[in-house]
């Protein structure tokens, strides 16, 4: 197959906000010996896509955008044993908001079930995994567990509470509009608080997880809604915030624990998939949940490519709920 020399790209000229987000002709890069090239059909959208071209996460410009994607293989460097031209592949990698991508072929990518399809693999990969990982190992939820999400409505929300509650855990969520309060219920949250009408919601977490407060807050939120998170914990709770959705907490005291012996962790997907063999677990169940219809992986919204910046203005400013994707 012989493969175009450019590509439209999304490419971060500087750091800044949405303007400087520029579509754009790059060339399609060239692999090398442990690479492969996908040809991507979606991509997801991430916050972690804000928070570099924001620099709130280091890294160098000018970049081409994107974290997450599903394609197609059309080539392979000459020592990639594991992937064949051809392969379906879901994948995490920098610069999937193109229509290529070089990466390497030990990197994190899964081979898609036919009966998954791109769209809802480019949807599911990057947050199912990460609420997959989350649910097991930064907090392992059981049943009868009161489990607090904040944004519930969101992407990785909706995936929590799923997973939460099909544990036969009590879900509390908060969110920000009736609309958003609907979807949280459907996907087996028990309790939804519309923090908009109820905005000291402390109380009414307390008063519906047995009086005593929960289990575990996942909190992706951070900066606006720590404090509520914490203060909603029950005595030997578990703290867990992985987003800067509103902006990063700022340094907390240790103190903070002290008064109910909480534990308090920031986790990340990158490492609970390091190794082979923890990402081979992961996307097994992922493709499990998702082939059974276990986990309903629900889109906003489909954007082309050349719509990123108005993709990204959807999910940054809450507009959005489940995922956003493009289509490339
Ligand atoms: P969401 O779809 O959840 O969107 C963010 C939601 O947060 C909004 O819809 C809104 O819900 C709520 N929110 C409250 N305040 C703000 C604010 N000031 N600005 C924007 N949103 C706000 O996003 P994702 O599911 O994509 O991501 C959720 C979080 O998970 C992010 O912080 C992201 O970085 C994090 N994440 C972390 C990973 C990790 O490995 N640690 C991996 C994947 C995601 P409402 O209107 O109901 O208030």
């Amino acid at each position: 197959m012989s493969l175009p020399t450019t590509q439209k790209a999304i490419v971060i000229p500087e750091k800044g906000g949405r303007e400087v987000i520029n579509f754009t002709d790059i060339p399609v890069p060239e692999i090398k010996a442990g690479e492969i090239l996908v040809k991507n059909e979606y991509a997801g959208l991430n916050f972690i896509d804000s928070y570099f071209r924001s620099a709130l996460y280091p890294i160098d410009f000018p970049h081409t955008a994107g974290r997450e994607a599903a394609g197609t293989i059309v080539a392979v460097g000459n020592e990639v044993t594991n992937f064949a031209v051809g392969d379906r592949v879901a994948y995490l990698a920098a610069g999937c908001f193109a229509e290529y991508t070089a990466t390497s072929a030990k990197g994190s990518i899964s081979k898609i079930p036919d009966d998954v399809s791109f769209k809802t693999a480019a949807a599911s990969f990057l947050q199912g995994l990460t609420a997959l990982t989350f649910v097991k190992e930064a907090y392992e939820v059981k049943k009868g567990d009161y489990v607090f999400i904040q944004a519930a409505a969101g992407g990785m929300g909706l995936l929590l509470t799923q997973l939460c509650s099909g544990f036969g855990a009590h879900v509390i969520g908060t969110v920000s509009t009736p609309e958003k309060a609907e979807l949280a219920k459907k996907a087996g949250a028990e309790t939804v608080i519309n923090y908009q009408e109820n905005p000291d919601y402390v109380s009414k977490v307390i008063e519906a997880s047995e009086g005593k407060g929960v289990h575990v807050a996942f909190d992706g939120v951070g900066k606006s809604t720590f404090d509520a998170s914490v203060a909603s914990l029950r005595r030997k709770g578990s703290m867990v915030v992985f987003g800067n959705a509103s902006g990063p907490v700022p340094p907390v005291s240790l103190l903070i624990l002290t008064a109910k012996n909480l534990k308090l962790s920031r986790p990340t997907l990158f490492n609970y998939i390091t190794e082979p063999e923890e990402l081979e677990y992961y996307t097994k169940l992922l493709w499990k949940e998702v082939s059974t219809g276990t986990l309903n992986i629900a889109i906003f919204k489909e954007y082309p490519l050349a719509e990123y910046a108005t993709a990204a203005e959807t999910l940054e400013t809450r507009k959005s709920t489940g995922k956003v994707i493009l289509k490339i």
